[in-house]
């Protein structure tokens, strides 16, 4: 049948595409992710965003061979499955650098999706052009949502805290004329937020309404008034600048607020589900990435007069990290395709995906140490870091269990 042989090649044509990215993407994180990461592991953090730090050896060769822009050109037919296949390589190369590149790109995600929504070129024209053209790794972006006194409040959305008016968040937009004015800070958490040049800011507008009477808005850095803290120290995942941002009677624009209370809740839902759904496909690469070490290491090390690996209870150990890097990298892939069905993310599909995927990369991380015997915990062994880095994952874009609530009220709203 015609039909048939033309969707099979479509089908072909697309898994080619697929396999020829990921394969490039993991020599990108072979060759520059992975030794760069290393070495930024051991530095400080002000040394990370020095100006000759490996950090931007690492940008400049994303963004100068155009990766940074995927979104831009998103192949309707693909539904994401490149750009998942991309992230998963990038967080077997390491899940800092990874989760970096990633949201350098949020604002400009957003705003490209709002313009092409409201048909405001000259928006576009003046925020998402100039990053896409980037090809130095100038022009980066963040996502500021967490504050000192409001982390999980923050992201609670359709929980009964979430309209609670003390959850409203401290970092507050107000009108004055056609512009808003923004005060407030926003906390040492924010990925990017020292480096950024671009904010997606998540801040108050209807403090009545809690944590949902929110609104969204796009802010360059440079505008006066906005201050940056220093970078944050941190146990894993060092390679990822983080630090505060702080605003005080910060000018903008009207139309660099994308998105009032109105429409709140469901760019908070669009903007977690998609930030879910990356976690998932990065911390799937990191389960891997722990797998292959134990696996690596297990065929070298000899104990007893032969290698580890011939050993049976190390086998059984090896084989459980397998099922779980599978199983997280095969749910990750499902989302991906149930969020293409739908044309949105599914909110509970992309939780369930990081909450997966980051879990199993913590125990993978863990097994994975424990076949090293003494030298996993030695500095300077890639899986000593992956450990650490992997902890963090159970906190980042949303502590676990509170994301697990959020899924569980979503699903009992949609069955009733
Ligand atoms: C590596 C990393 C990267 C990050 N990147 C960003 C970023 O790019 N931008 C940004 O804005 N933020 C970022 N964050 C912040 C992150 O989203 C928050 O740390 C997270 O939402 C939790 O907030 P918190 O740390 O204030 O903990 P809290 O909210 O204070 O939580 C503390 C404990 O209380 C529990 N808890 C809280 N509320 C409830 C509740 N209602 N019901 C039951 N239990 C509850 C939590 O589960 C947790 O165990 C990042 C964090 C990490 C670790």
């Amino acid at each position: 049948m015609v039909v048939e042989n033309s969707q099979k090649s479509n089908e072909e044509d697309l898994s080619q595409a697929i396999n020829e990215m990921r394969a490039v993407t993991h020599k990108f994180a072979e060759d520059i992710i992975r030794p760069a990461a290393m070495k930024l592991d051991t530095m400080s953090p002000e040394d990370v965003i020095a100006k000759e730090s490996p950090l931007f050896d690492v940008f400049r060769a994303w963004y100068g061979s155009k990766n940074h822009a995927g979104f831009a050109d998103v192949d309707v037919n693909d539904g994401g499955k490149i750009s998942n296949a991309v992230l998963f390589e990038l967080g077997w190369g390491s899940s800092d650098l990874a989760v970096s590149l990633g949201v350098a790109s949020m604002p400009f995600q957003m705003v490209d999706m709002m313009t092409r929504m409201t048909g405001d070129t000259a928006l576009k024209g003046e925020i998402v052009d100039p990053f896409l053209e980037d090809t130095e790794g100038k022009i980066i972006g963040c996502w500021a949502i967490t504050e000192p006194m409001h982390g999980s409040d923050m992201l609670a959305v359709g929980t009964q805290e979430y309209a609670n008016p003390n959850t409203a968040g401290g970092c507050r937009a107000s009108k004055d004329g056609d512009d808003w004015i923004l005060n407030g800070q926003k906390s040492a958490w924010v990925s990017n937020g020292t480096i950024a040049s671009h904010a997606l800011l998540f801040c108050g507008i209807d403090s009545s309404k809690g944590a949902a009477g929110g609104g969204v808005a796009v802010v360059p850095l440079d505008l006066p008034g906005v201050h940056k803290g220093p970078p944050l120290d941190k146990m894993g995942q060092r390679a990822l600048n983080q630090g505060e941002i702080f605003f005080d009677d910060v000018r903008i624009p009207a139309r660099y607020m994308l998105v009032d209370p109105s429409l709140y809740t469901f760019a908070l839902e669009m903007v977690l589900g998609t930030a879910n759904t990356g976690m998932g496909t990065i911390f799937a690469g990191v389960a891997r990435a722990c797998y292959d070490e134990a696996m690596n290491y297990a065929k070298e090390r000899s104990q007893g007069g032969r290698p580890i690996a011939q050993h049976q209870l190390v086998q059984g150990l090896l084989f459980k990290m397998f099922m779980r890097a599978e199983g997280a990298r095969a749910l990750s892939e499902y989302t991906i395709d149930v969020h293409a069905g739908l044309g949105i993310p599914s909110l509970p599909h992309a939780i369930a995906s990081k909450v997966t995927s980051t879990a199993a990369a913590y125990e993978v991380a863990s097994d994975a140490v424990q076949v090293h015997g003494g030298i996993g915990l030695a500095k300077g062994v890639l899986i000593e870091k992956l450990f650490r880095d992997a902890r963090a994952s159970l906190i980042e874009d949303g502590v676990n269990e509170l994301l697990m609530l959020v899924g569980a009220g979503h699903l009992l709203t949609a069955n009733n």
